[in-house]
């Protein structure tokens, strides 16, 4: 359950992971080289707050300066089995000795086809599957919307209103999350619809919806005015919008979008490449919502921070001939071999865990959030979850606050800090980040709290 060795005393094991802030922030060696990068870097980067990492070892981030981080935020939800996991370095030491790169799509690798079989064995569906890897999560996307726009021959597409999906121009043109993500990159591909997605508060404001008015927005007038179902070829759908605040769709309005597509011969796309590979406690998200998609992308937490991605689809849709689809670096054996050690501690470590470690970190927060008239809402699933705050600033603060004591974590949507730490995070790491929540909130909720005061 963590890289620290097993003769390691457990106050030993606290001592190495809890937060250690030994400069003031950022320090000396991070700002010189925050400089160099600003010179060179695009200038589209968004850096949350300035963590310059060098090393990183399960729960813990090491910076250049030698301040230690407690991991809350996973690389965006990428670092599945912590930082570095040894089978994971392993994995990828071994494969780098044996081969490096052959091109998947013209010749066959043994790391590949055990990588595609495993995750078709995990597809959340009944028929028979097969796989295309990709490098990243907006390929993935790319991918399932030439499938199902080449199997269905349509080109119409049903996104929805706070979803992301990527920034290659077919994702792009789907991502609707903030508008400066897409301002001045026009035209995005044509056909393509937003519809809204059922927003739900139920922690404090006990918003209620159940997204029948959603999908009876979509029914009636998407279908009824803008673009006929017989010219959609998907609804492309985050079972949980991660960037777009970390909102889980009702299972009514997901069983209702299964319905529709049913009834009009159009593809359930479930992008799953934040919500996915165990986060939530099940391999997909959707599981737990009784639905079964027709295509799935996965990303992000798939090889422990290797890029790969891939789009898992029922074997019927595969329709598209030798040639149709393809890439070079696609399934590099290297991030195969990672990706096959990540199902391994997934599956014995990360399931169980998730679900477990999410719920102790929900009461965590939610106890913390009590009387905290600044916090909205806490809403997500297992290891997935949400704070959203009256303001976008009000979230800034408490995030700015957090890294100050030790705490990496990410904002998400207009005014939500996410928590997504590894999936093999312990009750320590747990404890200790809900600790720090709490006096980050309380230092940013009352500026005059001082950090000595407050903590670390
Ligand atoms: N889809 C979802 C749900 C995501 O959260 C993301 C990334 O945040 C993407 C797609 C795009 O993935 P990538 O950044 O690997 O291209």
């Amino acid at each position: 359950m963590t890289t620290i060795e097993a003769t390691t005393s457990p106050a030993a094991a606290q001592e190495q992971t809890a937060p250690h802030i030994v400069t003031e922030l950022p320090g000396p060696r991070a700002r010189a080289l925050i400089a160099r990068d600003e010179a060179v870097a695009s200038p589209s980067l968004t850096r949350a707050y300035p963590l310059a990492a060098e090393s990183g070892s399960g729960m813990v981030v090491t910076d250049v300066d030698g301040n230690r981080f407690l991991d809350f935020a996973a690389g965006i939800a990428v670092c599945s089995t912590g930082h570095s996991h040894p089978k994971v370095v392993a994995a990828i030491k071994e494969q780098a000795d044996r081969l490096i790169h052959i091109a998947a799509t013209d010749f066959y690798e043994p790391r590949y086809t055990e990588f595609i079989e495993r995750l078709a064995a995990i597809a959340p569906f009944e028929e028979k599957a097969r796989v295309f890897l990709t490098n990243s999560g907006t390929e993935a996307v790319e991918g399932a919307i030439k499938l199902a726009r080449y199997h269905t021959h349509r080109s119409g597409i049903i996104a929805f209103d706070g979803g992301f999906h990527g920034r290659t121009m077919g994702a792009l043109s789907l991502t609707n999350s903030k508008v400066k993500q897409r301002a001045g990159f026009g035209p995005l591909i044509p056909m393509v619809h937003h519809a809204p997605f059922p927003r739900i508060r139920a922690w404090r404001e006990g918003s209620g919806g159940d997204g029948s008015a959603e999908l009876a927005h979509l029914r009636n007038t998407i279908f009824a005015r803008q673009i006929a179902p017989s010219d959609v070829a998907a609804i492309v759908i985050e079972p949980i919008q991660g960037e777009g605040g970390y909102f889980p769709a009702p299972q009514s309005f997901m069983q209702g979008l299964r319905e529709l597509c049913d009834e009009h011969g159009i593809l359930l796309i479930a992008d799953e490449i934040q919500s996915g590979m165990g986060r939530t406690g099940s391999w997909w998200a959707i599981e737990q919502m009784g639905v079964e998609p027709d295509i799935l992308t996965t990303a992000k937490g798939i090889a422990s921070g290797m890029p790969i991605g891939a789009f898992i689809g029922r074997d019927s849709i595969w329709t598209w001939p030798p040639g149709a689809h393809g890439s070079t670096f696609a399934g590099n054996p290297i991030c195969a071999a990672a990706g096959l050690a990540t199902l391994d501690i997934i599956e014995s470590e990360g399931l169980s865990n998730a679900a477990a470690m999410g719920a102790r970190l929900r009461s965590g927060l939610e106890r913390v959030a009590a009387d905290v008239d600044a916090i909205r809402d806490i809403r997500g699933v297992g290891l997935m979850l949400g704070v959203e705050f009256d303001t976008h600033e009000g979230a800034e603060a408490v995030q700015e606050a957090a890294f100050r004591r030790g705490l990496l974590t990410l904002e998400c949507g207009e005014s939500s800090l996410r928590f997504s730490p590894p999936l093999i995070v312990d009750e320590g790491s747990v404890d200790i980040a809900i600790r720090i929540f709490a006096e980050a909130l309380e230092a940013a909720t009352r500026p005059e709290a001082s950090v000595a005061e407050t903590g670390l």
